[in-house]
């Protein structure tokens, strides 16, 4: 007997809620899933955590149908369209890449932020390189454009030319499908094991110097030790300091990162990330959660980036159509 719609929705939230709690998958708000059952596609909130999917009430539905048929058409906000209003709990909103779950046609959809995907998806012989890696397995590399009906179009572009089950999204992240939640984490686990990326090992924060440069500062600690890694791997700081990676560093975090002579702070500093070479990581004392998740995030991948090539960044032009994207404005909206 197939699983009942209410039953694939459980599973998802388990899952998701797995996937969550996992750093090196999922940040904070980043990263979505979703299921499809029963006419409707049930997807992540948009600002909602995965890593609460289980405690609270996460998922938004979507009548697929008109969904698909606005996004065909078109039509500049086909979630919103969409939006089944008697099922959706208050004041949730679809994620902002819902339209790129719709056109995957398997049930379930794991799109996570990966950061062994993106130190793959940030190389400039990525696709080449995952070709071996990713043998045997139906995936397309997407090249880089921004999130959201522009990324959808291109999936969809892709999906026509031979249909997959995973995306490698450039300077973005990872999707997998499957035709249950079981099945898709089945497969997200599989690539991981294929794509991953061992960390390299980095030396010991300096945290008495960097408590004293935050003395009557707005700048606090990091909590997780390991965002300390690349202002204490010379390469790690070559690596993150040359650009914007992915979007959800320029939408939390701002362009690139900004490094600091170890000197005490200037009372005018308003960055959100400091890296002090040789020191560690600070962090604004406004930062929201979800923002210390990205810099964490930043930590990771910069680990996983390979020693001696220069990284595809962002340019200048999608730094801006990010900045100015009403979608991502209402997202951090959300979590600041
Ligand atoms: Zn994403």
């Amino acid at each position: 007997m197939p699983p009942s719609p209410k039953d694939s929705l459980q599973e998802l939230r388990i899952i998701s809620a797995q996937l969550g709690r996992n750093p090196e998958l999922v940040q904070g708000a980043g990263g979505n899933t979703s299921i499809k059952s029963d006419g409707l596609l049930w997807i992540k909130g948009s600002g909602r955590w995965l890593a609460d999917a289980e405690k609270a009430d996460c998922f938004v539905p979507l009548e697929l149908q008109p969904l698909l048929e606005a996004v065909q058409n078109g039509h500049e906000d086909p979630a919103s369209f969409a939006l089944c209003r008697e099922l959706c709990p208050p004041g949730l909103r679809p994620s902002v890449e819902t339209s790129l779950h719709a056109v995957m046609p398997q049930a379930c959809v794991l799109h996570v932020h990966s950061v062994s995907a993106i130190a793959w998806g940030v190389h400039p012989q990525g696709r080449v390189l995952l070709s071996e890696r990713l043998k045997g397995l139906p995936w397309h590399w997407i090249p880089y454009v921004r999130p959201g009906l522009p990324l959808t179009a291109e999936v969809s572009r892709a999906l026509e030319r031979a249909p997959a089950d995973v995306l490698v999204l450039a300077n973005h992240g990872l999707v997998v499908a499957g035709e249950s939640p079981r099945e898709a984490l089945e497969l997200l686990r599989e690539v991981e094991s294929r794509i991953n990326i061992a960390p390299r090992p980095f030396p010991v924060a300096d945290i008495e110097r960097l408590k004293r440069l935050t003395e009557g500062r707005p700048y606090r600690l990091p909590q997780d030790p390991r965002c300390h890694a690349p202002a204490l791997d010379p390469e790690s700081l070559r690596l993150v300091s040359g650009g914007t990676l992915y979007p959800d560093h320029l939408v939390f975090l701002g362009p690139g990162v900004r490094l600091l002579p170890d000197t005490p702070l200037d009372v005018e500093e308003r960055a959100p990330l400091l890296l002090v070479p040789g020191r560690g990581m600070l962090l604004h004392e406004s930062l929201s959660p979800t923002a210390e998740a990205m810099a964490l995030c930043l930590a990771l991948v910069g680990q996983r980036l390979h020693m001696g090539v220069v990284p595809c960044y962002l340019e200048q032009e999608a730094e801006w159509a990010l900045l100015n994207w009403d979608a991502e404005a209402y997202r951090k909206s959300l979590n600041s």
